[in-house]
């Protein structure tokens, strides 16, 4: 037989064919197991040692997730069987398996094996004085030689190896031996267990009763001189290598003493084992050598870069004046804006720049602080969070650790893992910084942390305080150009080990692509189609042996142009432009007003957000509140019913810019004047009609040039902020201050046609 079973590795525990083990486990990847076990492969899994090409078919007779997260689990072991071959399968290994021939035994042989097994292991358990019946009722009703030698094998208290040996030994015969060898010491450790009792329990109290059990191993292994086997002394000499304060190597000879006397079938000795490693593991002294030369730094990040010029800036600026003051302070930098900008390969440029190792971790949909603090190690499967596993990772104590998402935080009753990330940037505590699982301080001082994040307002108050925000914004076209042409081309022409003259694009083309393949604020999209390019190309020049001129075939390599950059169709009566910010970039969406005899019912669709919601009733209450200077009925609004729509709707619309937007829709309804197409408008509007100010200026001015509008209506209070881009719109558009909605209701309302 031959078949595909979902693969289990034993770490901690042992199944043998005819037994059956209880487990409780908290560990994702074999959670993962189990549901695919559950759903494809009727409860079966396939449980193996690693490296290893011998295992046990098992069923999982009972599955319960319990609610602190563990799942308890019981297996039945059924069969051995061998490992043909191990596939990816869903992310999991999948094991093609096949059964194990087991040679013929002499009937006359196997019976007297089996009683002799039988017999040594009731001699065992006589000696061993305080066991139930069970176990005897069990092997008294089998006779299998095979199937006897598992359960005895599973019943004695072997050590792991001897256990593994077992499993792995598929001849009933071989087994019975080592089965036998291994009966025969343990009863004679009994035996002299038993002797040494008397010795022992004169040299202890009462009170210290729990602590026989060890003193008599530690008796045994002294006796046997068995004390200090290969893995206890590797470990001893990790640590007394191990560069670190002497509080750490005073703990880990601690756990080794631990560890050495600790028996080798307790679940504690993997738990002491796996955190003598990870404190092993820690880079507690191990630094980067840092790079001071600022000019070479400039140099390489410009390369790797173009604009951008605010963090660059920024990095200069610290690590000039770390090189002037010796300092060690890092600044926790904030990098905010939408995705595909670069926020994440610039802090990995910067890394490479300052010559220093870096490390990402992300926290977005995080809900429990205990992922960045760690679990503490009494818990099953406990492991350190993300801040320590990030330093073992990077392998030194002063790395650039990116921390991405920052905005996607969340807080429930597990925990603020946000107030737990405080604990972790605040350089006033962040040198003592105490993962729950490594119980001992870190200094994360030297560490310099750069955040990303997609909007600014989501990121936790408490967090925003100790951080330098820089908010970097979407990318013209112009600029998405710049980028390829002195960035981009050259990454990949070295990726790709094309020439100049191969990958050649002009401006134009690269132009081409961006205003007709791609609509977004950074150059994720645009990087795929230059791949996709490059791809191409090489298939062309190995099909046809010479070069294909990329610029006159852009559009075979693209297919079909998927966007009209001018797309701004026609507007009605009843119908307003509005320049919407959003992470992917400005977005030109429409308001469509209606009204049909009722009673002032005010009807909004389109995926609105709250916020937005409430600037639809604060244009309705302007309106109904300043009838007279805008000439309207009053009944207007008693005897309509109204319909706000807003187009796109598979995008959420939040904020409150559309303010003027919405008031100018309705006003051109209730005075059946059409507003112009390539006319637009931002801003917050106030129940006394003030306009305030809005963000995202520089999207919204980038969408409004390329959309062909000609004419924008933007705060007064605003007027400073839009002068860094006046490159965007000079000569492009016609840019209106205003402070009130009468400024607007001036302007448009007066002049334009019936
Ligand atoms: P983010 O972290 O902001 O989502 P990424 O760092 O993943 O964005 O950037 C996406 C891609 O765009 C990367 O390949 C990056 O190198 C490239 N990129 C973005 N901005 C620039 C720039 N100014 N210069 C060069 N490459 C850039």
């Amino acid at each position: 037989m031959k078949t595909n079973l979902p693969l289990l590795i034993m770490n901690d525990f042992m199944l043998f064919p005819c037994c059956e083990i209880k487990k409780e486990v908290n560990d994702s990847k074999i959670k993962k197991i189990l549901d695919i076990s559950e759903k494809y492969y009727n409860n079966y899994v396939f449980l193996s040692f690693i490296n290893n090409n011998i295992g046990v078919v098992a069923k999982i007779t009972l599955r319960l997730d319990m609610p602190n997260g563990y799942t308890k689990v019981n297996f039945k072991g059924i069969i051995r069987c061998h490992i043909v071959s191990i596939n990816q399968d869903k992310d999991i290994d999948n094991a093609y398996i096949e059964n194990i021939q087991i040679p013929q035994i002499n009937p006359t042989e196997h019976i007297a094996k089996s009683k002799k097994i039988k017999e040594l292991f009731l001699e065992y358990l006589d000696n061993k004085k305080s066991l139930g019946n069970s176990i005897i009722e069990k092997i008294n009703n089998i006779n299998d030689l095979g199937n006897l030698t598992d359960i005895i094998g599973d019943f004695m208290p072997l050590n792991k190896e001897k256990k593994e040996g077992l499993i792995n030994e598929v001849d009933p015969i071989k087994r019975y031996e080592l089965l036998k060898d291994d009966i025969a010491f343990e009863l004679s450790l009994l035996n002299y267990e038993n002797s040494l009792d008397t010795e022992i329990e004169k040299n202890l109290e009462e009170g210290q009763k729990k602590y026989i059990l060890k003193e008599k191993l530690k008796l045994i292994e002294e006796e046997l001189g068995i004390k200090e086997n290969s893995d206890t002394l590797k470990l001893q000499e990790k640590i007394d290598k191990l560069e670190c304060p002497t509080r750490i190597k005073n703990k880990l000879y601690d756990e080794l003493e631990r560890y050495k006397v600790c028996n080798s079938n307790s679940p504690e000795i993997g738990i002491i084992k796996n955190y003598i490693e990870t404190l092993l593991s820690i880079p507690w002294n191990i630094s980067s050598r840092e790079n001071y030369d600022i000019d070479a730094i400039k140099k390489s990040l410009d390369e790797s870069h173009y604009g951008l010029e605010d963090v660059k800036e920024r990095i200069i600026e610290f690590m000039a004046t770390k090189k002037h003051t010796k300092s060690k302070h890092n600044p926790i930098i904030c990098l905010v804006g939408p995705p595909g900008i670069g926020k994440t390969s610039i802090s990995k440029a910067i890394s490479a720049a300052l010559k220093r190792k870096c490390v990402k971790i992300s926290v977005g949909g995080i809900n429990d602080e205990a992922e960045i603090t760690g679990h503490r190690r009494a818990y099953v499967g406990a492991l350190p969070g993300k801040i320590i596993s990030g330093i073992i990772k990077a392998g030194v104590n002063n790395p650039v650790f990116i921390i991405d998402e920052i905005d996607k935080m969340t807080k429930d009753i597990k925990g603020d893992p946000a107030s737990a990330l405080l604990e972790v940037l605040d350089y006033e505590q962040n040198s003592g910084f105490t993962d729950h699982f490594v119980e001992e301080e870190f200094d994360l001082s030297k560490v310099m942390f750069i955040l990303t994040a997609n909007y600014l307002e989501n990121i936790p108050t408490e967090l925003k305080d100790r951080l330098e925000i820089i908010e970097l914004s979407s990318y013209t076209s112009m600029e998405k150009v710049m980028i390829v042409k002195n960035s981009l081309l050259k990454r990949l022409r070295m990726e790709y080990h094309l020439t100049k003259q191969e990958l050649n694009l002009s401006d134009k083309t690269i132009l081409y692509i961006i205003e007709h393949y791609t609509r977004e604020s950074g150059i994720r999209d645009l990087e795929r189609l230059l791949r996709k390019i490059c791809r191409k190309f090489i298939c062309y020049k190995i099909a046809n042996n010479e070069n294909m001129d990329i610029n006159k075939h852009i559009k075979d390599i693209l297919g079909s142009e998927k966007y009209n950059y001018q797309e701004n169709y026609d507007n009605e009566i009843g119908m307003m432009n509005v320049l919407s910010y959003h992470p992917l970039g400005g977005e030109l969406i429409k308001i469509e007003t209606g009204l049909c005899e009722g009673s002032g019912n005010i009807k909004t669709t389109g995926l609105l957000g709250d916020v937005m919601k409430e600037s639809i009733n604060v244009a309705m209450a302007y309106l109904k509140t300043h009838v007279k200077e805008f000439k309207l009925d009053n009944n207007i609004f008693k005897n309509n019913d109204f319909f706000i729509h807003f187009t796109n709707n598979g995008i959420k619309k939040e904020g409150p810019s559309a303010g003027v937007s919405i008031t100018t829709a309705i006003l051109s309804l209730l005075k059946n004047k059409k507003i112009s197409n390539d006319i637009a408008m931002t801003g917050e509007i106030t129940l006394t009609g003030k306009i305030l100010k809005v963000g995202g200026l520089k999207e919204k001015i980038i969408l409004a040039v390329e959309r062909g509008i000609k004419k924008v209506f933007l705060p007064l209070e605003n007027e400073n902020d839009i002068l860094e881009y006046h490159n965007i719109y000079e000569n492009k558009l016609n840019i209106v201050f205003v402070d009130n909605y009468l400024d607007i209701y001036k302007d448009l309302f007066k002049n334009l046609k019936k």
